[in-house]
């Protein structure tokens, strides 16, 4: 390495070339380390040196030069500093003037472009070379399409490339015309390179343009000189040829930087619905944007399918302030109003006198039952255990002997799943369900024969899909024959939907109060839903298929003769807005939790759609619910919602929407089905101006788009994001599951916590068992139960929140044994929806007064943030009366992750993350939050402890969790997140029918299966997994009764060796 040096005292051209030599054989065969040891001993400096001087010399000596060039190409590359230095040392002017004097010498031409490639990798010097006219040059060396110096012309491109990464190099092309000079380079080698022998000097040329279009002025140029349709017709036909992969990703992602941003096509971004607030003003809508308005953005978005879907965790968002970690705030109001919250908690109080009656009573009260006591569904297979009628009727009842059908499904019991075979495209699900034979429904019942009562050709899908609610409230001009069709249609209601009753539902969406007074029902709300009879595996993504949905976007620009771009459905006009052609898909929105704004027919079988925002609100478009009919059976439509909000979804890694078919559930099958293919997720051209303090700016919106082929014709089907549950759909299943228990044994009660901002009550429910009479010792036994709090629903387009917490109610008032077991120890105070007018009005993410709920929880308020308000006043009545809860837990839907997991609060971990100076060691903390999720993680198949988090964030103090946590003293406060779309661990993530059977056919690698989607009934399981958590978690507590250890032990010791290590104390 000290050649390196002696090269600056060398002055004759022997030794120097010697040295070079050495050096050139020494790095060739050495390691990057070898370089890097050279760089910090000097090394660039030294070359540049010998290069400036060299090449001053009256007549520079190439015998020198040449592998001088070399020399440094190979070092500058290792060299983050070596533009910098090449400027300092004046290299590279005496490197543009060697390669003017040599513009005919292809030789010493070539070397020095390899010189100046590594001098433009730093922008600064890129600028200088741009300003000394480097670009110029390099124009004068590309040519149009030759088969000679190709070497020189492909190192001029990627010079000129790499300079057009420095803005103002950019600007200077704009101003001198090179974008239709590129643009016709561009065509000329790519017409006459028919062997694709030159595609890296193809892609330069294209990387030079794609440079130029991160100025507002270069898209502009590209789109005066025909850009768009030059690059889309290179890239036409030739999507997936694989050699012109480099080429095309480049294509694709100038087309997507050149296209036209636009305002979305709304008349306003605040929401097609308002409520007014009491005495607050309502927001100033933000204007559209013009082109004009938008600066010049770089984003460099990368065409590829993204792979990382896990967002890093902000580091600097954590809580550091050990005050705040691990004070606990005083009351946020007067005390004496935590009274007001005796009368929800009853059961401290009640006598119980009616238990005096003697027992033998209840005999009467089990056969007026017409609900069927189910447990969770099975997941695993319709014949899994559960228990039949028979078995739970509550005279047999004896935990020694009844098998819990939920211990059966814990973790490590499971194995095997039966998945839906795997679709290819244009297939559907339902072609699936209907091999099981028309006429037997899913579980194998036979279903009551509609067609006797109403003949298919007869069915008015118009009438049935989307029922009135009230008749005598109809415009309709039939209103006696809409009656009698629901109500004939009723009276065919297959009575096997467990928690469900079509009649109680109609009955109660008569009194769900919503912004738009809607008058309809969705048809799947009202008649109900079963589970599919089978999992469904996550949907196989096909390469490069985001790509081809770009193109078709862009070819609307290029080639709309098939553009129809028509209004088909709109919620701020009047509908029908025009004579809509008989195949035209309908659409419709106007029923509870439904929420499509706009419909546009874009080509004959494609649609792009427009979701309302939140109400009183321009943002937090995410949740879609609408209807569509009209449609032609086993031909592809095209949809695609452009107007979500969030960077990425997991459209993107295996999630499909869910579809539900009204004429499929009129045949017996009632179910919301894993739909649509070619599914894809990325940014679109639309952009919004939002107001943010200290001026504008500018928003982004994705497109989620899918093709779906649906099952019949003339059919009215309904698209969701996830399994739609809607606050009616609570009401009736909270009145079912009061009807179906047995008061003796359980005690259930629905109180209101309050009424909503919206005039809807927010239910509260409580469930324990009842006391065995009302003597003293079992009073207060009763009344020293220890309280368990779980609350869901505070993000209204979190359905899956919902699900889980239906399971959770169903099981814990179910005949199981375990659930006996954990009525008879606790009470449960349960707020199944914490949002109910932003669930009935279609919300994703707030209130009715646009806020995000869960962010309201420091100081809430009674006016405007009621339910919260109450919730949290109850939480601290039950602590000021010594008996906060032993677990919090609000559940919520995670659209970014997969499988289900715990948020918890950590004060240690919290400062241990945020490497805090603080010392850990003083403070005092108990590590039981940890317990919870590590039972679920053993127990819940869904269940994954890997992706839990402890950490305590600043931008998360306001949230239940932490609230409740900080305020109430709750270690144990989570909230529970449950993936959109489904789990890729545990027994669920590889389906091993599904897996032989691929191998078998296609000799596909195992691992190339991600898992399954979640179904309502992996969503439920989950929520009556979380109960038995609770117990076993109380197991593991020193407080836990010696009574409780024993009857748990015996009852858990049935499936002993799937439990016995959880009871380890
Ligand atoms: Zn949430």
């Amino acid at each position: 390495m000290v050649h390196v040096f002696s090269l600056q005292r060398s002055s004759d051209k022997e030794s120097i070339l010697t040295i070079l030599q050495v050096l050139g054989d020494l790095l060739s065969v050495g390691t990057d380390r070898r370089i890097r040891y050279m760089i910090s001993k000097g090394g660039s400096e030294a070359l540049l040196q010998t290069l400036v001087d060299t090449a001053r010399s009256a007549s520079p000596d190439y015998d020198v030069l040449l592998p001088l060039f070399r020399l440094l190409a190979k070092v500058g590359l290792r060299d983050k500093k070596f533009g910098q230095k090449a400027l300092e040392l004046e290299a590279l002017d005496v490197t543009l003037i060697l390669a003017r004097k040599n513009l005919s010498h292809s030789q010493n031409l070539l070397h020095c472009l390899w010189a100046l490639r590594v001098f433009a990798s730093s922008v600064t010097t890129g600028a200088m070379l741009g300003i000394n006219g480097a670009m110029e040059l390099l124009f004068k060396v590309i040519t149009p399409y030759t088969q000679k110096r190709t070497r020189i012309i492909r190192a001029a491109a990627e010079v000129l490339a790499a300079l057009l990464e420095s803005k103002s190099n950019s600007r200077r092309a704009v101003n001198r015309g090179y974008v239709a000079g590129l643009l016709r380079l561009h065509l000329d080698w790519h017409h006459r390179d028919t062997a694709n022998a030159y595609v890296r000097i193809r892609r330069a040329l294209l990387l030079c343009l794609r440079h130029i279009a991160n100025l507002r002025s270069g898209r502009e140029a590209f789109l005066a000189a025909r850009g768009m349709e030059i690059l889309f017709s290179s890239a036409q036909n030739r999507l997936d040829d694989k050699r012109l992969e480099p080429i095309i990703s480049i294509v694709i992602q100038t087309l997507r930087q050149c296209y036209p941003r636009s305002p979305l096509p709304l008349v306003t971004s605040s929401s097609a619905y308002a409520f007014s607030i009491p005495g607050s003003i309502p927001p100033e809508p933000p204007c559209a944007l013009t082109e004009e308005d938008f600066e010049d953005d770089a984003d460099e978005e990368a065409d590829k399918d993204s792979d990382s879907e896990d967002t890093k965790e902000q580091d600097d968002d954590l809580e550091t302030d050990v005050n705040k970690l691990s004070s606990r705030p005083g009351l946020d109001r007067p005390e004496e109003e935590l009274r007001q919250y005796e009368a929800m908690c009853l059961e401290l109080s009640c006598s119980f006198e009616e238990l005096e009656s003697k027992p033998g009573d209840n005999l009467n009260f089990e056969e007026t039952q017409d609900a069927e006591h189910y447990h969770i569904p099975p997941v695993t297979s319709p014949k899994q255990h559960y228990l039949t009628k028979d078995q739970s009727s509550w005279g047999q009842e004896r935990e020694d002997m009844v098998q819990t059908s939920l211990l059966s499904m814990v973790k490590m019991g499971r194995s095997t799943m039966h998945p839906a075979s795997k679709r290819g495209p244009g297939m559907n699900a339902y072609q699936n369900m209907q091999s099981n034979g028309l006429g037997i429904d899913s579980s194998g019942t036979e279903v009551p024969d509609i067609q006797a009562s109403l003949k298919q050709d007869a069915w008015d899908i118009d009438m049935i899909s989307c029922p009135m609610m009230s008749v005598s409230l109809s415009n309709s001009a039939r209103p006696t024959e809409t009656a009698e069709v629901i109500d004939k249609l009723l009276q065919t209601h297959p009575k096997h939907i467990p928690f469900h009753d079509p009649h109680l539902y109609m009955a109660k969406a008569r009194r769900t109060r919503s912004v738009a007074d809607f008058k309809r029902m969705a048809f799947p709300d009202l008649w109900g839903h079963r589970p599919p009879p089978s999992a469904q595996s996550m949907l196989e993504r096909k390469c490069g298929v985001q790509r081809i949905k770009i193109f078709e976007d862009v070819r609307r620009l290029i080639q709309p003769s098939d553009v129809i771009n028509k209004v088909v459905f709109s919620l701020d006009e009047p509908w029908p807005l025009q004579d809509t052609p008989s195949d035209c898909l309908r659409f419709s929105s106007k029923f509870e939790s439904g929420n499509l704004r706009k419909a546009i027919r874009v080509r004959e079988r494609e649609y792009d759609l427009l979701v309302n925002t939140d109400v009183n609100s321009s943002q937090h478009q995410q949740w879609f619910y609408f209807q569509v009919s009209g449609m032609r059976a086993a031909v592809p439509y095209r949809f695609n919602i452009i107007n979500c909000e969030k960077p990425n979804s997991q459209f993107n890694y295996g999630m499909q929407p869910t579809v539900y078919s009204v004429k499929e559930a009129l045949l017996g099958r009632p179910t919301w089905i894993r739909m649509g293919y070619e599914i894809c997720y990325y940014k679109n051209h639309y952009r919004q101006r939002t107001a943010v303090t200290g001026g504008a700016s500018e928003k982004c919106f994705y497109t989620l788009t899918f093709v779906v082929t649906f099952p019949h014709n003339e059919d009215a089907c309904y698209l969701a994001y996830h399994y739609p549950y809607t606050y009616t759909a609570l009401l009736t299943h909270l009145d079912t599951l009061e009807r179906s228990v047995n008061p003796k044994q359980v005690y259930f009660r629905q109180d209101v916590l309050c009424q909503t901002l919206g005039g809807n009550s927010c239910p509260l429910v409580t469930i324990t068992a009842t006391p065995e009479s009302n003597s003293a010792d079992h009073l207060e036994q009763f009344r020293q139960r220890p309280y368990q709090v779980i609350t869901a629903r505070v993000h209204p387009g979190e359905s899956n929140a919902s699900w889980v917490m239906k399971g959770a109610l169903e099981f814990l008032v179910s005949s199981d044994p375990v659930a006996r077991l954990l009525r008879e120890n606790f009470i449960f105070k349960i707020i199944p929806m914490l949002n109910p007018d932003g669930v009935i009005n279609g919300n994703h993410r707030c209130s009715l007064k646009g806020e995000d709920l869960n962010r309201q929880w420091l100081s809430p308020s009674a006016c405007l943030q009621p339910t919260i308000y109450h919730a949290k006043g109850l939480l601290y009545y039950l602590s000021s009366v010594g008996r906060s809860p032993r677990v919090f837990c609000d559940f919520h839907g995670h659209s970014q992750k997969k499988n289900v997991f715990l948020y918890g609060c950590s004060i240690k971990e919290t400062l241990w993350q945020a490497e805090s100076s603080v010392g850990t060691s003083h403070l005092l903390e108990d590590i039981g939050y940890r317990t919870l999720p590590k039972i679920l993680d053993k127990l819940a198949p869904a269940f994954t402890m890997s992706s839990c988090s402890f950490l305590v964030e600043k931008s998360r103090a306001s949230t239940a969790r932490v609230v409740v946590w900080r305020e109430m003293g709750v270690s144990k406060s989570y909230t529970m997140e449950s993936s959109y779309c489904g789990c890729n661990q545990g027994p669920y993530q590889v389906c091993e029918a599904l897996a032989s059977r691929v191998k078998r056919e296609r000799a596909h690698p195992v691992d190339t299966l991600e898992g399954l989607q979640f179904g309502t009934s992996e969503l439920e399981e989950m929520g009556a997994m979380f109960c038995l958590s609770l117990l076993i978690l109380e197991l593991k507590s020193v407080s836990c009764s010696h009574q409780l250890l024993t009857r748990a032990t015996t009852l858990l010791n049935a499936v002993e060796e799937a439990l016995d290590h959880h009871l380890q104390r």
